[in-house]
């Protein structure tokens, strides 16, 4: 016969190394493996909004090298997509490595150099320009792939990446925007600001 008490006992356990992730974009840099080349946080929740992910849709991260950006884009809703191209084969396993630790494992990776690594990949909604935006023809060919009513956000920190964003404002429009952030640091036994470079963001509606 059937057991008329059909107990179930459920213990849930929080495993020490759980990580709880903050729901809002600018996660700290550190829950990411990097090398360094990150966007920092302050920098990418500005990024992030001005991506501005919309249910769906399809970004591509250029120059990805942690995947910070495109995993963020991933985490802001299910249904999102995202394919990071890189062209560092260890930092490509390294996004994957993120992909994984934040749950998003259908990140698309694409080892490969912009321009030539963007032909034949699924025209975008978004595309961010983290890396690479210098290199010749990068930036046509983003404007080129990019959906209507799509949105392109490149962030130039050298004054050579800058003076070809503001070149392509003139020519087409959007915003420029100047992001200076300044850190408190120490000095000796006292405490300072310390500015990071500046930063050219340039986005653009298509
Ligand atoms: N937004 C990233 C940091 C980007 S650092 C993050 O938050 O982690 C810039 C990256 O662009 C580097 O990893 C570099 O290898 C990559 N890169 C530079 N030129 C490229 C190109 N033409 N195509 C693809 N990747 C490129």
């Amino acid at each position: 016969g059937v057991n008329p008490l059909n107990v179930c006992a459920i213990s849930v356990v929080a495993l020490p190394e759980a990580r709880v992730l903050p729901l809002t974009p600018g996660l700290a840099d550190d829950l990411f493996e990097h090398d360094g080349q990150i966007t920092k946080r302050d920098v990418r929740a500005l990024t992030l909004s001005a991506l501005a992910p919309r249910r769906g849709e399809t970004l591509w991260d250029v120059g990805a090298g942690s995947g910070s950006v495109a995993i963020e884009w991933m985490l802001a809703d299910p249904g999102l997509r995202a394919v990071a191209i890189e062209a560092d084969p260890e930092r490509a396993a390294r996004i994957s490595r993120n992909a994984t630790l934040f749950g998003v494992p259908d990140l698309k990776i694409t080892i490969g150099t912009a321009p030539e690594a963007l032909e034949g990949l699924e025209p975008p909604h978004a595309i961010f320009i983290g890396g690479g935006g210098s290199d010749p023809g990068v930036l046509d060919a983003a404007i080129v792939a990019l959906r209507p009513g799509g949105r392109l956000v490149a962030n130039a920190v050298t004054l050579e990446l800058e003076a070809l964003l503001l070149a392509h404002h003139a020519r087409l429009g959007g915003s420029l925007t100047r992001i200076e952030i300044a850190r408190a640091d120490a000095i000796g036994s006292m405490t300072g600001w310390r500015p990071a470079m500046p930063i050219t963001q340039w986005v653009w509606s298509k």
